[in-house]
């Protein structure tokens, strides 16, 4: 028996079951559904890639996984050098793992002991945002804001080890102000809030807080594990603003094998590079780097270059905003478009209640939650299919 994520049991409907599953659409036995969820925001190139299936052949002929302990092997070292030149500035070093949430405990984990590791034991906060969500483990629950997860604030009370802020400069330099001796770090979702709610929020604030950052000697850490490969419009928010430690996941491997990394610049790296081994990062997840993955990773990369993804997400985003211009109704609070996310924020999420079955009938997969519908479709998605996902976002609500 299937014991389904973020769902009470005793009252869940029966989920789809999906019996094949191609480019943009998954497929029951009696519908074919335009995912526009793209599987938690992963499949960027649609299912069933003939590329990256071959990729992922090919490297089965040799071995689907070796451990990283004591071992290494030519798919992780080729998907580290390649996001070593791909990504931006000097962050080269890539500590691989098997998902968002370890990569983010790994980021924070880092920031911790490169602090320790200088003697500096009293920085043990950590600054957050507000509506923040970085994952479902128990640091990154701590670190969140996310009310899925308030049942752990009643078990142990708010954490001392971490403040949360607006993403409002203001409230952002008073907490600078105020806790900049006991901060490691700084973790933002940069620009999109996903599981937050698809908030949106200006470039501006990680201008201003890189500058702390460096005012203050604390590290800065973007989790693009949601954002990152395109999913707002730039290709890494991080080439915009450079990060201390940049976490990735999700559209890492296309979709395809949960796979995660943090990867860290010189400045962190060398916190860590010395002849005293109670300096080194004392972590290793059974499957960090597992070959498939990394062969996975590696060709969505290739095509995420060689195909032009960046005009694809823009193409996207501008059908997006010409569709949705002019659309209103009261019961809507806010429509928010960044790249290739648009969210529809209604007042009351009652107002929600059966769209999954209302889309479902119209030959889309939707799961809106709380008071947010929400389409991050995939990137290969033709103008009629996304026009059609739009579309039954609008009928929704001028049919009721
Ligand atoms: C999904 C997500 C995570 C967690 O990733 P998992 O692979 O589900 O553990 C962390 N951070 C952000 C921003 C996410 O969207």
């Amino acid at each position: 028996m299937i014991w389904y994520p973020y769902e009470q049991m005793k009252t869940m409907k029966t989920p789809y079951k999906i019996e094949d599953a191609q480019g943009v659409y998954l497929y029951t036995k009696d519908q074919k559904l335009i995912d526009s969820v793209s599987s938690w925001w992963s499949v960027i190139h649609g299912y069933k890639h003939p590329e990256l299936n071959n990729a992922i052949e090919e490297q089965l002929k040799k071995f689907s996984h070796v451990m990283l302990g004591g071992l290494t092997h030519e798919a992780a070292q080729k998907l580290s050098d390649k996001l070593q030149s791909w990504l931006p500035g000097d962050l080269d070093y890539c500590f691989f793992s098997d998902s968002g949430s370890v990569a983010v405990e790994v980021a924070l984990k880092m920031a911790l002991q490169y602090y320790m590791n200088r003697g500096e034991n009293q920085r043990t906060m950590v600054l957050a945002l507000e509506r923040a969500y970085h994952g479902d483990t128990f640091k990154t629950m701590e670190i969140g804001d996310d009310e899925d997860y308030h049942f752990v604030l009643n078990a142990y009370g708010k954490s001392k080890h971490v403040v949360h802020i607006p993403t409002e400069i203001p409230a952002l330099e008073e907490a600078f102000e105020k806790y900049h001796e006991q901060l490691n770090c700084f973790i933002v979702e940069p620009l999109l809030q996903g599981a937050g709610g698809m908030q949106m929020y200006d470039i501006s604030f990680l201008k201003r807080a890189r500058q702390l950052c460096d005012q203050y000697g604390i590290l800065l850490i973007f989790d693009e594990v949601a954002t990152g490969f395109g999913r707002t419009g730039n290709r890494f928010v991080a080439d915009l603003v450079l990060p201390d430690i940049l976490v990735l996941g999700k559209a890492l491997t296309g979709g395809y094998i949960g796979h995660a990394v943090t990867v860290a610049n010189h400045k962190v790296y060398e916190g860590f590079y010395d002849e005293d081994p109670t300096h080194a990062l004392m972590h290793g997840p059974t499957f960090m780097g597992n070959a498939l993955a990394c062969s996975a990773a590696l060709k969505s990369i290739e095509l995420f270059e060689t195909q032009d993804y960046m005009s694809k997400i823009k193409q996207i985003a501008e059908i997006t905003r010409r569709e949705m211009e002019g659309f209103a109704d009261p019961r809507i609070k806010e429509i928010r478009i960044m790249g290739g996310c648009v969210c529809l924020e209604v007042y009351d999420p009652a107002v929600l209640q059966g769209y999954q079955a209302f889309a479902y009938e119209r030959g889309v997969f939707s799961r809106p939650f709380l008071s947010y519908l929400y389409a991050m479709v995939p990137y290969i998605i033709r103008e009629e299919e996304l026009i059609r996902v739009l579309d039954t976002m609008k009928e929704w609500f001028r049919t009721r």
